[in-house]
């Protein structure tokens, strides 16, 4: 049950972007940088679908993690610069 409580409490919270439960999505490239991230609030659900959609398009991987994920991981590719 736990999951779900935890999910009506990241609802009710929305908006708080301090919080580190917040749940959100990230896209890596094939080389597994990450280069993409997006939080999944409720109010913005359709943009969030809208942006993981054009990153598959892209041809990123999608992940679902959290917000204190996002902000602990290391962000950027170098691969494609470095020839
Ligand atoms: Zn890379």
């Amino acid at each position: 049950m736990l999951p779900r409580l935890l999910e009506a409490r990241i609802t009710h919270d929305e908006g708080n972007m301090s919080n580190e439960e917040i749940p959100a999505y990230i896209a890596r490239t094939p080389c597994g940088c990450l280069v993409f991230a997006t939080v999944d609030n409720g109010k913005r659900s359709k943009a969030v679908a809208k942006e993981i959609s054009k990153a598959i398009r892209d041809g990123l991987t999608i992940e679902r993690v959290t917000v204190g994920f996002v902000r602990a991981a290391k962000w950027g590719c170098d691969h494609k610069k470095k020839k």
